[in-house]
């Protein structure tokens, strides 16, 4: 007997009939003769729209209500889906994050998860019940408030889960065949890819991609638990993220490039006229660190001579911009910078891949797929297995497209279908 972990994303559980449906599918994994958990995502669009509801009443909600209001998503579904189960004949029983016993941090809106106990699941699992989870939720460990894991954290949930639960197997359900080399709602021709590393499949999540969360994979890598994603919707096999699918005795070529991401959610700030002097660059930084704001990117400029400052540009979440801009306005003073310019008018376009450690050219060929397309690159940064480029926001779709073809990547007719979801 194995124990299964499944994660049903937004769209497997938009609606009623959804839900009948994945409750069949958790039925059949059961009889089967599995223990099965179940980690589950709001319904459809409702986080978004609970975000909406949240903005109508306040421009700025105190993050500890945000959370309250937004951990409600998931409890609708969960219970919605323990009922289409038990309506089935079967036993179910939901639990929220908290019930769970998944712990976190005190952060509002991106707590980590600091411990799972998830003795609450053990004992429904040994009464032979399915245990469905609320994804993406958590309570924080000094305040006791009600925490969520940031856009998208289901998947954690589901991961942390079935590391705690030393789970066969973690599924992501979600509402395509798997991970693709390209979004398919802006590449059609993008194909699935069979297999993929922990590691590259970190760059594509840190990169934009949105079909895993990136704590996840991080999670997934550090209990080397395999993760199957792969669609509700069609019993094809999906892609399986594994520590090294490219192994000696395995049929598959390690490929140049695994994929191609992108990102429209970060804004880009400029510190203008930094005096060039020692331990400037350290307390801008230190500043937003302490502001719990991520930073992405990072450009120094040559200081010019004549006036002995220069400019920092960096990238970071749209989401977190103001914050960045209100804490370094507080010490324009003592650094000394002459002012702040801000651009949210941005895409990050990026190439991932572990073939690119040994294959030179790389960024030659997408920097001139990128030239011949007429997209402006504005800003660059590279790690081992990756290159992104920051482009204006009106280029991603034919930078994605034009690097996609100059890396032989388009398939020879479409092969994602895209099942459901409204891409929100
Ligand atoms: N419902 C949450 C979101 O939309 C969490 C998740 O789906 O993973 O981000
Ligand atoms: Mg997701």
């Amino acid at each position: 007997m194995a124990l299964v972990v499944q994660k049903y994303g937004g769209s497997s559980v938009a609606d009623a009939s959804c839900i009948k449906r994945v409750a069949q599918r958790i039925v059949a994994t059961k009889k089967a003769g599995n223990d099965v958990v179940v980690i589950v995502s709001a319904m459809g669009d409702t986080t978004d729209e609970l975000l909406d509801l949240a903005e109508q009443v306040s421009p700025l909600p105190p993050g500890r209500e945000l959370d309250m209001l937004l951990t409600a998503g998931e409890r609708i579904s969960m219970a919605l889906l323990a009922m289409a189960i038990a309506n089935l004949g079967s036993e179910a029983r939901s639990f929220t994050g908290s019930q769970a016993g998944v712990i976190t941090t005190s952060t509002h809106g991106k707590a980590r998860i600091i411990d799972v106990t998830p003795s609450r699941i053990q004992e429904a699992l040994a009464e032979g019940q399915i245990a469905i989870v609320a994804g993406f939720q958590g309570v924080s460990q000094d305040t006791k408030d009600i925490t969520t894991l940031g856009r998208g954290g289901s998947d954690t949930t589901a991961v942390a889960l079935a590391a705690a639960l030393s789970a066969d197997v973690c599924e992501i359900y979600t509402d395509v065949d798997g991970i693709f080399t390209a979004d398919p709602r802006v590449v059609p021709l993008a194909q699935k890819v069979d297999k993929i590393s922990y590691e590259e499949m970190l760059e594509l999540a840190a990169s934009g991609s949105k079909i895993l969360h990136l704590r996840c994979v991080e999670y997934a890598r550090r209990f080397n638990l395999p993760i199957h994603v792969r669609s509700s919707f069609s019993a094809k096999e999906g892609t399986w993220v594994v520590s090294n699918p490219y192994s000696e005795g395995t049929e598959m070529e390690q490929p140049i490039i695994s994929g191609v991401a992108h990102d429209r959610s970060e804004a880009k700030i400029t510190v203008v006229g930094v005096p060039d002097k020692v331990g400037e660059a350290a307390t801008i930084f230190k500043t937003l660190a302490d502001a719990e704001v991520n930073i992405d990117m990072i450009v120094q400029n040559v200081s010019a001579a004549a006036t002995g400052r220069t400019d920092i540009s960096f990238t970071l979440p749209a989401t977190d911009s103001q914050t960045a801009l209100s804490v370094l306005k507080k010490i324009q003073q003592q650094v000394g910078f002459e002012s702040l310019q801000y651009d949210d008018q941005i895409g990050k376009i990026s190439l991932i891949g572990a073939g690119m450690r040994s294959h030179p050219g790389v960024t030659a060929t997408f920097f001139a797929a990128l030239a011949n397309a007429g997209v402006n690159i504005e800003m660059i940064s590279t790690s081992e297995i990756r290159i992104s480029v920051i482009v204006g926001q009106g280029d991603v779709d034919t930078a994605v497209q034009a690097a996609h073809k100059a890396f032989d990547l388009d398939a020879d007719q479409v092969e994602a279908v895209v099942y459901g979801g409204t891409g929100r």
